[in-house]
């Protein structure tokens, strides 16, 4: 079972919410204030985490669960959508967002995204494509076009996660968290920015005027679907 955590005050988005939540067979506990929802996250999965919270900062609610160790993933509900960069970018800890108002079929897809990624099951992606390149993840193989692509481990874990979510942002925390397996900042940054070069690199990439790996100010990255 998986469990929802689902932190809004707003009963008209709670609703209605939960319910959709439920019919897609996810188990959900919905909260209205941070507080009790803060007590209440052993055994969650996912969070669903609404900004403007009576009691609370949403985005002091992701630091807590983030200090508390917890990498549980945390998609933002937000109305604010100029405080995007932040939530995601900065050091809250959410990993992804969906700027109020919301499409259902939309947040539903980034709850399955985000599960997908924590949840590691190789058998759905053993092989994942995007424009002319391509991985085959249980032969620890990739390729652009006819050519194999000679990547290092960490570039290939990269190369891995960004496929997989082709078309998407992920975020900055997203990629630290799953290809280096946390999320310490100091030194995380640089690293991360190395790697994505290197990696266009290998990919014949023009940071500047990119193919593959598109950089989301103050977020994260994506991996194009189609070439620009
Ligand atoms: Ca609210």
């Amino acid at each position: 079972m998986t469990n929802v955590l689902l932190v809004e005050d707003d009963a008209a988005i709670a609703e209605p919410l939960t319910r959709a939540l439920g019919r897609e067979g996810y188990n959900v506990r919905a909260h209205g204030t941070a507080q009790s929802a803060l007590d209440d996250l052993a055994e969650t999965d996912l969070v669903i985490l609404d900004l403007g919270l009576p009691d609370m900062d949403g985005l002091d609610v992701a630091r807590r669960i983030r200090s508390q160790g917890l990498t549980t993933p945390i998609l933002v509900l937000t109305a604010r959508a100029d405080e995007v960069d932040m939530v995601v970018g900065l050091d809250a800890g959410a990993d992804d967002y969906v700027t109020k108002p919301f499409r259902l079929a939309e947040l539903l897809a980034r709850v399955r995204a985000l599960l997908r990624r924590v949840g590691g099951d190789l058998t759905d992606e053993d092989e994942l494509v995007a424009q002319d390149v391509r991985m085959d993840v249980g032969a620890h193989r990739a390729f652009q076009a006819k050519r194999e692509l000679q990547l290092t481990a960490k570039e290939f874990d990269l190369l891995r996660v960004l496929l997989r979510d082709a078309g998407s942002v992920v975020s900055r925390d997203a990629l630290m968290r799953e290809v280096w397996g946390g999320t310490d900042a100091a030194g995380s940054t640089k690293t991360l920015d190395m790697h994505v070069s290197w990696l266009r690199r290998k990919l014949g990439d023009d940071a500047n005027d990119p193919h593959y790996i598109t950089t989301v100010r103050g977020m994260g990255f994506r991996f194009e679907t189609a070439a620009s």
